[in-house]
């Protein structure tokens, strides 16, 4: 970070700055004076808020040198980050990993039905949503807790598969430890939630960390930052922070109504160009209707997700959530024909391990 001081500032005003930088926030400063005084943050500067800075007197401008989700960033880690789910599948890399089963679970009948369609079709992690955060308040929210895990825990025995469930309240994180459950989810509605976020960086279980509605990709980047630095709320260094995120994309709100969400392919290979993070996306939660969810997995596939998350239900006309984005056997043809492209690219030189378009042969 530079912080240029405007023309004719003091050195009272400067000396200010530099207290605030080292003191507030314990990083060491360097001095280039000319006809204006140009000062450098040395250290991590993420943890700088730059509003702080621009108000005090005689500061003219703030400039990131380095993105503010430092260690999410592709800048300081070059290489593709594989997070393995359950230390035996990869998500990552050249790796595309199907992550799929019921927007949540409402029976043991309903949940391991849904489970076995979804081993069949050939989904690598199962969902396993016990706990709901919905659109209204009003609408289903998932079973008591409890018996929901030991449902969850029911489909893992059933299918051999890990699975993945969202995280909505704290104070659930130990049993869901406890019930075995593989990849925490934060959903779109708890993205920047500090609390929760900060409590999974001390563990090093997987998570999937989504994006909130109105979110842009800095502050989605930084909460997946956050999430690994393993800082708390006084900046202090806590834990070694939890290297296992996974970002899964799933579109903002805007004023089109025809689709749930408003899903830009283009954020598939800028977000791999900008993080080294493994990064899938949902064309259930974001398009809203199974009869988008085909191609519209295919689309992010040939856009270069490392995996999908995707709706999958036993019953989709008598589901209790989101039965109109759900696919049934479809599910199969989905991920074998996503398999092909993923091959077909490979083949021609796009691999979903480069970060460029057309990697020479
Ligand atoms: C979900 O995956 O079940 C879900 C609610 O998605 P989102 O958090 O993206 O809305
Ligand atoms: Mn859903």
């Amino acid at each position: 970070m530079i912080i240029h001081m405007a023309e004719g500032a003091t050195i009272d005003q400067v000396e200010r700055v530099i207290n605030r930088i080292t003191q507030d926030y314990g990083l060491r400063c360097e001095t280039i004076v000319s006809n204006t005084t140009v000062i450098g943050v040395k250290g991590v500067a993420s943890i700088v808020d730059e509003g702080r800075i621009l108000e005090l007197p005689g500061v003219d401008r703030v400039i990131r040198i380095t993105e503010k989700y430092k260690d999410a960033s592709r800048t300081f880690h070059p290489e593709d980050t594989i997070v393995w789910v359950a230390g035996k599948v990869p998500v990552g890399g050249r790796n595309l990993t199907f992550f799929g089963g019921p927007c949540a679970i409402e029976s043991e009948q309903q949940a391991l039905e849904s489970a076995r369609i979804a081993k069949e079709a050939g989904v690598d992690v199962l969902r396993a949503f016990v706990d709901k955060s919905r659109t209204s308040p009003y609408d289903y929210r998932g079973m008591d807790i409890k018996k929901g895990l030991e449902i969850a825990a029911a489909m893992k025995a059933e299918t051999g598969l890990p699975t993945v469930s969202e995280l909505i309240d704290l104070r659930h994180l130990d049993l869901f430890l406890e019930y075995g459950i593989d990849v925490i989810q934060i959903g779109a509605r708890s993205a920047q939630y500090s609390p929760l976020l900060e409590e999974l960086s001390k563990i090093d279980r997987p998570v999937i960390l989504k994006h909130g509605f109105g979110n842009d990709m800095n502050e989605w980047l930084c909460a997946a930052a956050y999430i690994m630095s393993g800082i708390d709320r006084e900046r202090r260094s806590v834990s070694e922070g939890n290297r296992n995120v996974i970002l899964c994309y799933r579109g903002i709100k805007s004023f089109e109504t025809e689709t749930r969400f408003a899903a830009d392919i283009g954020m598939i290979p800028l977000v791999r160009m900008k993080s080294h993070l493994p990064l899938i996306a949902d064309p259930s939660h974001s398009s809203g209707d199974r009869r988008l969810v085909e191609r519209v997995t295919y689309g992010f596939v040939a856009a270069g997700a490392h995996g999908i998350e995707f709706d999958i239900h036993n019953n989709p006309a008598e589901a209790l959530c989101d039965g109109k984005q759900a696919v049934n056997h479809e599910a199969r043809r989905i991920i074998e024909n996503a398999r092909r492209i993923h091959a077909l690219l490979a083949d021609v030189g796009i691999e979903s391990g480069s970060t460029v378009s057309v990697a020479a042969k």
